[in-house]
């Protein structure tokens, strides 16, 4: 086998030739500025230092049953040695691939039937509006093609899936421009004042109304939204939000495209959080991170029979897919993972542990440069401002979230700075004692920085 570096010093001459995604390229040139994990198991990782940290962002919002989990790790070891590859191009399939489709339509709400892998978020995300853009085509409506996104929202860095991002993350680089209109963000606490939560709401469906009126409903192909936005800054919209976008969308031939790839998987307490949590009933929902809980990259746009129903009626071609689309190791990954969670019924105990763990972050609170602490069960954001009444921010210079950060990892928790935010997505398997201590860490963390 490679001989892999591994001093810190080693790890780190080698990754001078990494590009890191989604960071301050010119800042990583300076010592210490990057982090080399080791190893991982349960909630708890290792650096290159041999310091073990409490995993408070579970990798990327997607290692749900935790590291290390040798029932799916056998699982993906086993697949390869029966069937390393093949694809679910043209006329081919395999078992594993099926089998996981199989279990994913009947966990999904509705007439969620249909499952189109892909490997990332950003792919499924494209692959909805694609799929849609072709569905239309097929009923002969071509020139439904635009989509509504928010501001604040986050889909993924291709082309099109940065452009449904918000506009706020994608300066200064092109994408996907003239097919995406963004809708007001849905954030009561930043954007409400001097409003109740009810007339909040009118205001954003007005919004929807309006965007929808101006640009013409004919044009319009979907609306594509996080059921709790993730990283944009953990925003819960207003509790009757997403059923009255849904219904809007209904009246006027919208899609309604739910982005469960964070949402999805047990992190609110269910498998699918748009019925159970939100009360709606997507069109389309694209999945992620936790269906296989991080172990192998797979996603998937699952689609209703109906626009199934178009789009592989007779004279057409669905000229849509990637290679490792339903990889088998992946597919087996997923089945192992949603067996496991069954099993342990990781959803259920979510409901309960989640619950503490929110309720331990909004202690927090009462500190003073604490503004909001929001989010709902196992995803949570902390928002910090230099002044709580007017809610006015810190310098972006100060890099508020990055200070607290550091100071939680030097104490033993990872968590993830986002400007003047700190999120925490920590695997669903955490015990009290370890949400316990990431309350006081995160407590010690931002007192010393104030
Ligand atoms: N959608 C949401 C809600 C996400 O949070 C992410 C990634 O964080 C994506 C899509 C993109 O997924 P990926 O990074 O797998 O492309």
């Amino acid at each position: 086998p490679p001989v892999l570096p591994h001093t810190t010093e080693d790890i780190l001459a080698a990754d001078t030739h990494l590009v890191q995604s989604w960071a301050d390229l010119d800042g990583l040139k300076k010592p210490h500025a990057r982090t080399a994990i080791v190893a991982a198991k349960g909630a708890m990782v290792r650096d290159s230092n041999g310091q073990e940290l409490i995993d408070g962002i579970g990798g990327l919002w997607c290692v749900n049953v935790g590291h290390g989990r040798p029932e799916i790790i056998d699982a993906i070891s086993s697949q390869l040695s029966t069937l390393d590859f093949y694809s679910t191009f043209y006329t081919f399939t395999h078992p594993t691939a099926a089998a996981l489709a199989k279990k994913l339509a009947e966990l999904a709400p509705g007439k969620l039937n249909r499952v189109h892998f892909s490997t990332s978020g950003s792919d499924a995300n494209d692959g909805a509006v694609r799929i849609l853009h072709h569905y239309y085509e097929r009923l002969g409506k071509p020139e439904k093609k635009l989509v509504l996104s928010r501001h604040g929202a986050y889909h993924g860095s291709t082309y099109l899936s940065i452009a449904m991002t918000t506009p706020a993350y994608s300066k200064g680089w092109s994408k996907a421009e003239g097919i995406v209109h963004h809708l007001k963000k849905p954030h009561y606490w930043r954007e409400g004042d001097g409003m109740t939560e009810a007339d909040f709401t009118d205001l954003l469906i007005a919004d929807l109304r309006h965007e929808i009126e101006r640009l013409g409903p004919q044009n319009i192909a979907c609306f594509i939204g996080e059921p709790i936005m993730g990283a944009g800054g953990v925003i819960v919209p207003p509790k009757e939000y997403h059923r009255r976008v849904q219904d809007v969308c209904r009246e006027y031939d919208i899609k309604f495209v739910a982005d469960e790839v964070v949402t999805a998987f047990g992190r609110l307490g269910h498998f699918f959080a748009s019925e159970a949590v939100f009360d709606t009933q997507p069109d389309m929902i694209t999945i992620a991170k936790g269906v296989t809980s991080g172990y192998q990259p797979l996603a998937a746009t699952i689609m209703t029979d109906e626009i199934y129903d178009v789009v592989s009626g007779p004279d057409g071609v669905f000229t849509h897919g990637m290679t490792y689309a339903g990889h088998p190791a992946a597919a087996a990954a997923g089945l192992a993972n949603i067996a496991l969670m069954e099993a342990e019924q990781i959803p259920e105990r979510v409901r309960v542990t989640g619950k503490i763990f929110e309720n331990t972050l909004r202690t927090l609170q009462d500190i003073e440069i604490v503004g909001e602490v929001r989010g709902s069960h196992f995803m949570m954001g902390i928002e910090f401002v230099k002044d709580r009444h007017s809610k006015a921010l810190f310098d972006a210079k100060l890099n508020i979230g990055m200070l607290v950060a550091r100071k939680a990892q030097e104490k033993g928790l990872v968590a993830r700075p986002l400007g003047h935010i700190l999120i925490l997505s920590p695997p669903l398997i955490l015990s009290e004692e370890q949400i316990a201590r990431i309350g006081d860490i995160l407590r010690e963390s931002i007192t010393e920085v104030m």
